[in-house]
């Protein structure tokens, strides 16, 4: 028996009519590439989304056709989410930090019809105009009235296509499962593989973000997503941010600590989201200011492990309470949000922060699991570390033009990440399983040890890799850039580590370094570091 409800597609362009209907009002703010600050509301933000749908039809795109994207957090590319994904053609969102040849490869691979980039991204967009690539137009995310004179003949621009095309666009009604956006993963080994998203696994992704176990995002939020629109959708928050109402700050290309800071400042913002790197930059800039982020209430951390420091220089120093999230591009991203249980209340502080270093624990909506080498499922006891494993409505079944791959196993996605989880449903990190040092026989947790190092004082970032080692195979070496104003030394730092960690963590060597490699997604490229100093 089936049974009597209204059968009503979950579709990205409801998010945006329903923000549109109940919140036109609230702001959409943006630092745009050409530096004023722009201010706006999802009620224009959804009519120009309307307009802009038009316009791409009278470039040819159609259901499915895949529209390009090199671009900011900004207004336009917000109304380049819901328009283009609205009117039931595919979002793809590049990664400006790809290499050339990368670039090449996925404008091809995703037979991208239209390329959208901001100013900022001319070299890139004037390189693909030379090439021989898929791509029928490129538009300027600006206005012709800024055109510069070396613009190359024959673009075409943002404001003005959107401005001259009508407004009274009806947003088509489809299947759910239609595919509304795609991007590719950074590719640090072969090829980038693209990751299709649906309207449904978005929607419910959505609803997931604002769930108050998640990272419960609402209208009384003024969120800053500084994770990038072209990372994984900004981690779902465009189209979390509409269906709230939540009042959006878009930090265009001002990612640097004084620019957020004046941001969150001026805005009043409440959340923030995004990598470790950047909120490095942001803390030091309030201690260069001597400033407290009054407004802030809570910092979302994911990409790469939160370290312990972090956590504590948020909490301790300014009152904001650190969600560390885990996830990937394969999964929308949201996969785990750590929250302390009803349980936890009586905890220490410290006992809390401890638990906040951990990943966090599942949301309803997927399913996770580790295994071991042989594919056994092992205890959630808080000591097996295995491979992690996830399932479900927001977790890619396969790969954009792919049928199979190594990672999809019997219902299940392989994430490369290696890790415990204890009994409440936790999950600590210890490693990819590419950077998993064993020595002598035992797990050392690079993450671990990395968080662990971050906390001695003087030490700014930390890297942990594998050296091979002729009588424990492989041996820890602690990569360190150091904060600019001290002096600390490498056996400062393992003096301060013999009192922090097992003794068999205990690097032998410490090398010191002015800048870690950052790969396209700001994480650390442990495979250069490797052949820096491996041998
Ligand atoms: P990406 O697909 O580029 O978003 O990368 C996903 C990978 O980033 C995961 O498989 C993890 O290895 C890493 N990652 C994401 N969030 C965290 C986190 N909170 N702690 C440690 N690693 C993380």
């Amino acid at each position: 028996m089936l049974g009597q409800m209204m059968e009503a597609p979950l579709l990205i362009s409801n998010t945006i009519d329903f923000a549109a209907k109940f919140h036109p009002d609230v702001e959409v703010v943006s630092r745009t590439v050409e530096g004023p600050i722009h201010r706006t509301s999802y009620g224009e933000i959804a009519r120009r989304s309307r307009k802009l749908a038009r316009a791409v039809q009278r470039l040819g795109v159609q259901s499915g056709t895949r529209v390009a994207t090199i671009a900011w957090n900004t207004h336009r590319h917000l109304e380049l989410y819901f328009g283009v994904s609205g009117m039931g053609s595919v979002l793809h969102t590049i990664n400006p930090r790809l290499s050339s040849e990368q670039m090449d490869y996925v404008v091809h691979h995703a037979e991208d019809h239209v390329l959208f980039f901001d100013r900022s991204f001319l070299p890139l967009a004037a390189r693909l105009m030379q090439a021989s690539n898929p791509i029928k137009h490129f538009v300027l995310m600006g206005s012709e009235k800024d055109r510069a004179s070396g613009d190359p003949g024959g673009l075409k621009y943002y404001d003005e296509l959107v401005d001259e095309a009508s407004s009274d666009y009806e947003w088509p009604q489809f299947d759910e499962r239609t595919a509304s956006s795609l991007c590719y993963t950074s590719g640090t080994t072969g090829d980038p593989k693209g990751v299709l998203y649906s309207h449904r696994s978005t929607i419910l992704h959505s609803y997931c973000v604002t769930m108050a176990d998640s990272l419960a995002l609402s209208n009384r939020d003024v969120t800053l997503p500084v994770v990038p629109m072209f990372h994984v959708n900004a981690w779902g928050v465009p189209y979390a941010a509409a269906m709230v109402g939540s009042k959006l700050v878009f930090p265009g290309p001002g990612l640097d600590g004084p620019r957020l800071l004046d941001l969150v400042e001026q805005e009043g913002v409440t959340s923030l989201l995004g990598v470790p790197t950047v909120w490095m930059n942001l803390l030091n800039e309030a201690r260069v200011r001597d400033v407290k982020l009054s407004s802030v209430e809570k910092v979302v951390i994911g990409g790469s492990a939160a370290p312990p420091s972090m956590i504590e220089g948020f909490e301790l120093g300014h009152d904001v309470r650190v969600l560390h999230a885990w996830g990937m591009t394969e999964t929308s991203p949201l996969g785990t949000v750590c929250r302390a249980l009803r349980k936890h209340d009586e905890m220490s502080s410290e006992d809390r922060r401890k638990l906040q270093a951990k990943q966090g624990r599942p949301l309803f909506g997927v399913d996770l699991r580790i295994v071991d080498d042989q594919e056994q499922v092992l205890p959630h006891d808080g000591v097996a570390a295995g491979h992690l494993q996830i399932r479900g409505s927001w977790v890619a079944s396969s790969y954009f033009k792919t049928e199979s791959s190594h990672a999809h196993r019997e219902g299940w996605f392989a994430t490369g990440d290696i890790a415990c989880i204890d009994p409440d449903g936790y999950v600590l990190l210890t490693d990819r399983s590419k950077d998993v040092i064993k020595s002598g026989g035992e797990w050392i947790s690079s993450i671990g040890l990395e968080g662990a190092a971050m906390e001695c004082p003087g030490v700014a970032q930390a890297a942990v890799i594998a050296t091979p080692d002729e009588k424990w195979v492989e041996r820890p070496l602690l990569v360190v850039v150091k904060e600019s104003e001290t002096q600390v030394d490498s056996e400062q730092i393992l003096e301060f580590l013999r009192a922090k960690v097992p003794k068999f963590w205990v690097p032998e060597r410490v090398e010191f370094v002015d800048a870690l490699p950052l790969g396209a997604t700001g994480k650390v490229l442990k495979r250069e570091l490797r052949e820096i100093f491996a041998s």
